[in-house]
């Protein structure tokens, strides 16, 4: 009688433990699809301290930013298109970028699907942050006081851009 006492123990034991470490096993499996969604370009932070600048990590993947009227952009108005340091993704069209005087080049429009918004409270303000669509890279601000139509103004780091010229454009 012990013994049989003893065997359905084990036994519930047995099946108790099965069912707790597959129950965790799905939810395991459903956190990594998660955050595998969260971005097309998935990279661990020692690829990207490889692939980008010094500067570029520092911007693009520490949220820094580079210090005013010292951007290789902030002063440039070729025909093109501008794209993500990091991955290469479109993100701003030439057209859309205007002289705001603010040490940083800004556009008033990016191209569509490509920015993700962030609510942004450090330093004591409330900000939009802006980040690349496909990998997370962060890029700079939005504000809402641009002079144009649309009324934005994207405050954005040139060491978060590549610039491409217009295939077309006559030299
Ligand atoms: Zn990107």
């Amino acid at each position: 009688m012990k013994t049989l006492k003893t065997t359905l123990l084990s036994t519930f034991v047995l099946l108790l433990c099965g069912t707790t470490a597959c129950a965790q096993h799905n939810k395991s499996e459903v956190k990594t699809e998660d955050k595998k969604m969260t971005y097309k370009v998935q990279k661990t932070e020692e690829d990207w301290k490889k692939e980008l600048t010094p500067e570029q990590y520092s911007v693009l993947r520490q949220k820094g930013t580079e210090r005013p009227f010292t951007g290789k952009y902030e002063n440039f108005y070729e025909k093109g298109t501008y794209h993500c340091a990091a991955c290469g993704a479109k993100l701003f069209e030439s057209g859309t970028k205007f002289d705001s005087h603010c040490g940083w080049p800004s556009f008033d429009k990016a191209i569509p699907g490509t920015i993700e918004y962030h609510k942004d409270i450090s330093f004591g303000m409330i900000r939009t942050e802006v980040l690349c669509v496909n990998c997370g890279g962060h890029l700079g601000h939005v504000f809402d006081d641009g002079p144009t139509a649309t009324g934005d103004r994207y405050c954005i780091n040139s060491v978060s851009l590549k610039f491409e010229p217009d295939s077309d454009v006559k030299k």
